[in-house]
């Protein structure tokens, strides 16, 4: 059998890159995410398109969403080479949506339920390593030493747009671009809701229980 298509949703924050990794390990496949891809091509020029920034940075730090030229051509590419993934922070809006949809079918569709308080707890007081990404939490996932990463020990920083008021800004464009994509897979076979309020491990046996019952 090809490998499975697993598509997670949820606000920034819900824990979609902590379950992706898991599932990358668990059912070998790629992990495609255009948040990832947008960070390492944060100062590309795009003012040919002729939009309101010149590069994907100035979105990102705004906390819009990057224009969906860029953001589709990001993952046709990486639809491409993947034998089975596990698609994470896209489809944000409706016309994303039905772009994936004349490309590629899905399998399993998990949205991950939070409430608004735990997100921006989780995302403000989010630390990243600048090396190898790994995440971890002021309060509830600290390192061994402050400010050092435990994997790799590189330096641990805030993503710039974790800050309180791009965080907000980013649940507020969550909530006007992402419900309906929400709404518009809801009903379909492959779609499934989780609670994301647990630990990783909890969230985790949820998603597996739920992937296993589709593929
Ligand atoms: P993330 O790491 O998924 O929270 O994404 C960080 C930022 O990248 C978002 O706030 C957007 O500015 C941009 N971004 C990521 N994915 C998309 C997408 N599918 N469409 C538009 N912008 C995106």
């Amino acid at each position: 059998m090809s490998q499975p298509r697993v598509l997670l949703l949820g606000a920034p924050g819900a824990g979609k890159g902590t379950q992706s990794k898991r599932i990358v390990d668990e059912y070998s496949v790629d992990h495609i995410t255009t948040g990832d891809a947008l960070r390492a091509n944060k100062g590309m020029d795009i003012s040919e398109l002729g939009l309101e920034y010149d590069t994907p940075g100035e979105y990102m730090d705004a906390g819009e969403l990057v224009p969906d030229a860029v953001v589709n051509e990001i993952v046709v590419t990486a639809l491409e080479e993947a034998d089975g993934f596990v698609l994470d922070g896209y489809p944000r809006n409706i016309d994303q949506a039905e772009f994936l949809d004349e490309r590629t079918e899905l399998d399993v569709i998990l949205v991950f339920d939070v409430s608004e308080e735990e997100l921006v707890d989780r995302l403000t007081g989010r630390r990243v390593c600048s090396e190898c990404g790994a995440n971890y939490h002021v309060e509830f996932d600290q390192p061994e030493v402050e400010g050092v990463c435990d994997e790799c020990g590189g330096e641990l920083v805030q993503r710039e747009d974790d800050t309180e008021e791009t965080v907000r800004e980013r649940l507020r464009v969550f909530r006007e671009n992402t419900e309906p994509v929400i709404e518009y897979y809801d009903g379909t076979e492959a779609f499934a809701e989780v609670d994301g309020e647990g630990t990783p491990d909890e969230v985790w046996a949820n998603v597996q229980a739920a992937i296993d019952e589709r593929v």
